[in-house]
């Protein structure tokens, strides 16, 4: 296997998770009599530009088909953030009716949403035709491919379509090859246009041992420097980035073409680049212990269960996300004994059943009806809205859990 960026060997293993079925892959209960796939998830370092990846094991088009069940707009959080960051960028870059916004992964509309009332020309791009339906039925239109190069000369430049802003938010990560994919933007940019992309920090994932946030899905877990170097390859320039509390963690990088001189490069660039490698993130001793840490989180799960197996506890999982998928599969829980059930507010998986531990999805009233003694929060980044969303679950002196990167109860 090469790296997908520099096209190096890759010997240096960064976690191996062994093997699971594809996160998002809900199960429907016929399907529970049925063979069920398992892929491996083995992480390698790239020695060379140190760009930590998957292989591609599945190919991407079977992901992100039309039974890929996650809406953007069931998340009251993502919407806020989503707002945040329209209102930003309108009145950073002073984008009007004459301007054009590109999203690539546009989901359901949830952020084009807030452009398109500030009349602001919009256009999605997303290879899911379900989520796209939706879009479409709110006015935005939405193009059902996937982006890349060869997409951006026929179905954007073709058609005379350039961004002012082209953005991605939890997608460079997602795509099989990064480089095509950069070289896409780079040709759908008008002169002076702007790029950002939202994607998870790779030194929050290494220092809180965010194990859980990596499934086939995500191909890429990036550092500033090698996005840096990636965008460099095609001739973008980073100018700006943000750090965000977002998925535990997140940049949101600014980018420009190289020759465009109408904008100045922050001084947050060159910080971010020296932490980074004051942290140590640009030699590979950085990337070696994790695989030990992971194991400690896996042990820490299961004193957790089984002791509240044995005390007689009703335990339940919140939130059927692919980060809870891949801490329980790589847990080896299976079954409902000692997680009952896991309760979802999206209707998309509420009856069905968690891929490979077959936990069962219920509705939130299931909740109150069933009085957990624990609500393990699986998508801890969310824990502090999800906190407050359950508060009730006090009154019968609940309390949640999470794993990440300790065990904690309160
Ligand atoms: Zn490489």
């Amino acid at each position: 296997m090469k790296c997908r960026h520099c096209k190096t060997d890759l010997n240096h293993v960064f976690v191996d998770l062994i093997s699971c079925p594809p996160s998002n892959d809900m199960l429907k209960p016929e399907q529970l009599n049925e063979p069920e796939v398992f892929f491996p998830l083995k992480i390698f370092t790239c020695h060379n530009c140190l760009l930590v990846q998957v292989d591609e094991m599945r190919k991407a088009d079977s992901i992100f088909n039309s039974e890929y069940t996650y809406f953007s707009s069931f998340s009251t959080s993502w919407l806020a953030h989503a707002k945040k960051y329209a209102d930003m960028m309108v009145d950073r870059f002073g984008l009007n009716e004459k301007s054009q916004v590109i999203e690539i992964a546009s989901n359901d509309g949830y952020l084009l949403q807030y452009f398109k009332d500030r009349n602001i020309p919009v256009l999605g791009v997303d290879p899911t035709a379900n989520t796209a339906a939706v879009a479409i039925s709110k006015g935005i239109p939405t193009i059902v491919d996937f982006f890349g190069s060869e997409f951006a000369r026929k179905k954007l430049v073709k058609q005379k379509i350039k961004g002012d802003l082209i953005l991605g938010n939890n997608v460079l990560a997602h795509v099989p090859d990064i480089n095509d994919f950069v070289q896409g933007v780079k040709i759908a940019l008008k002169d002076t246009g702007v790029v950002t992309f939202e994607f998870p920090h790779l030194m929050r994932l290494v220092e809180e041992a965010q194990f859980d946030t990596i499934y086939h899905e995500h191909f890429s877990y990036l550092s500033f420097h090698t996005v840096k170097r990636v965008f460099e390859s095609q001739e973008l320039e980073l100018f700006d980035v943000q750090e965000l509390p977002t998925h535990g963690g997140s940049l949101r990088i600014f980018a420009k073409h190289k020759e465009d001189k109408t904008k100045t490069v922050t001084p947050r660039v060159d910080e971010l680049l020296k932490r980074e490698e004051a942290a140590g993130m640009k030699q590979l001793g950085y990337y070696n212990d994790f695989q030990e840490r992971v194991e400690k989180i896996k042990y820490a799960v299961w004193e957790f269960l089984i002791k509240a197996r044995r005390d007689g506890k009703k335990v339940i999982g919140y939130g059927a996300a692919a980060k809870g998928n891949t801490l329980l599969n790589y847990c080896g829980i299976k079954g409902t004994d000692l997680i009952q059930f896991a309760v979802d507010a999206s209707p998309h998986k509420q009856n069905r059943y968690l891929p490979a531990s077959h936990i069962p999805v219920r509705d939130l009233k299931s909740i109150s009806e069933y009085k957990p003694d624990y609500v393990i929060i699986l998508p801890w980044n969310l824990k502090k809205e999800i906190g407050e969303q359950l508060n009730y679950i006090r009154d019968w002196e609940g309390k949640f859990v999470t794993f990440i990167p300790d065990l904690n109860i309160f």
